[in-house]
């Protein structure tokens, strides 16, 4: 059977580094807040051109850590806007909602997947504060227009960038185009921890010190408390396996962008839409391979019965989720297709050429 992603093949890859790694910090007897998650801290920093870097406990924490810190520095307040594509994984809007400000859901661009930009404007009114870009599926999503639209309406522009790790615009670095950003290191992202892990990325100073003590109960100062803070930290373990696998992240996403081309080149099925690669293939990390077909149910059987796994992303759309009810009504039509007919095809930097061939065979067939 091909796997949808081997994450013990992944990892293996690594073996000797990372179990080195791991054992230097169990020895070590320090595992939380020290050198190690500082290292990373600075690896990545250096790595996205950030200002700032905040190691946290996860991506939806980073993103809600973001928000919650514009909040107690009075930069927002509940009630306020946030302007979210309708085509997202759930935990973007979370973040959002978690902090009390309301979600406004934007469609994306049916060729892209992400958030239509030229949608954006009419969304806005006096209580938006900010635009979340996701940079979904791997691909970086901006635009000086964004960028334009954003400085005339005073609003911040928050990065969910869980997916596009290693993903440019213009050569700069996902994670380095807006005010902040959110990074996720789930094991199945295109930097994986051994669990869970995040961070957050920022410009701003004041922003970044607020972000890190209210991931650490509210406080800068042992025992002296700012804010009604929360524990989301990364832990040393976690740090020192991400700091040693960054060091393959561009060789892994290459990888990763080769087989999008391969699929890309040979899959020639007309019951099959497939995604685009951008002209600037570095704005595209490839996180995940997205085909469309109006029967994918149908072709995801077909696949499971060649020994092929995929997986759906997503299902259902956050507005048609039971936890979002009040939105259920609410008519978000490309999302919806879009949601009916995605179908993720096995992609990942540890993929043999014959897996590869073997999946673009049996859908050539199908
Ligand atoms: C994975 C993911 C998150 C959440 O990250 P966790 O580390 O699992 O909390 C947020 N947004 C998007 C788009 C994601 O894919």
């Amino acid at each position: 059977m091909i796997k949808f992603l081997d994450l013990q093949k992944i990892n293996l890859a690594y073996q000797e580094q990372i179990e080195q790694r791991l054992l230097e910090v169990f020895r070590g007897g320090w595992y939380l807040l020290g050198k190690e998650v500082e290292k990373f801290e600075r690896n990545l920093k250096d790595y996205v051109e950030a200002d700032h870097v905040i190691g946290v406990a996860n991506g939806l924490d980073a993103l809600r850590l973001i928000f919650r810190a514009y909040i107690e520095l009075g930069i927002m307040k509940a009630g306020d806007e946030v302007i979210v594509p309708a085509n997202t994984y759930i935990a973007s809007i979370l973040a959002i909602s978690d902090n009390g400000l309301i979600p406004v859901l934007c469609e994306p661009d049916e060729r892209s997947f992400n958030i239509d930009v030229t949608k954006i404007e009419p969304l806005i009114t006096s209580r938006t504060k900010a635009i979340m870009l996701v940079h979904l599926y791997g691909r970086a999503v901006f635009s000086t227009d964004l960028f334009d639209l954003a400085t005339r309406f005073q609003l911040k522009i928050i990065e969910d960038n869980a997916q596009a790790i290693g993903a440019e615009w213009n050569g700069i670095k996902t994670g380095a185009l807006g005010d902040a950003a959110g990074f996720s290191f789930y094991p199945g992202k295109n930097l994986g921890a051994l669990g869970d892990g995040g961070a957050v990325t920022c410009k701003d100073q004041v922003l970044a010190n607020t972000i890190r003590a209210i991931a650490n109960y509210g406080s800068s100062k042992k025992y002296v408390n700012i804010y009604k803070g929360l524990n989301s930290r990364l832990d040393e373990i976690q740090a020192a396996v991400l700091d040693e696998k960054l060091k393959y992240l561009d060789v892994d996403n290459e990888k990763r962008r080769e087989i999008a081309n391969y699929y890309l080149k040979h899959i020639h099925n007309n019951k099959i839409l497939l995604p685009e690669m951008p002209t600037d293939e570095k704005s595209h990390v490839c996180h995940v391979f997205v085909i469309r077909c109006i029967n994918r149910d149908e072709l995801q059987r077909y696949l499971t019965e060649k020994g092929i796994q995929s997986l759906i992303h997503y299902p259902i759309p956050p507005h048609k989720q039971e936890a979002y009810a009040e939105y259920n009504t609410l008519s978000f039509p490309l999302t919806e297709k879009i949601h009916e007919e995605v179908l993720s095809l096995p992609i990942s930097p540890v993929m043999e050429d014959r897996e590869v061939r073997y999946i673009v065979d049996a859908i050539n067939q199908f």
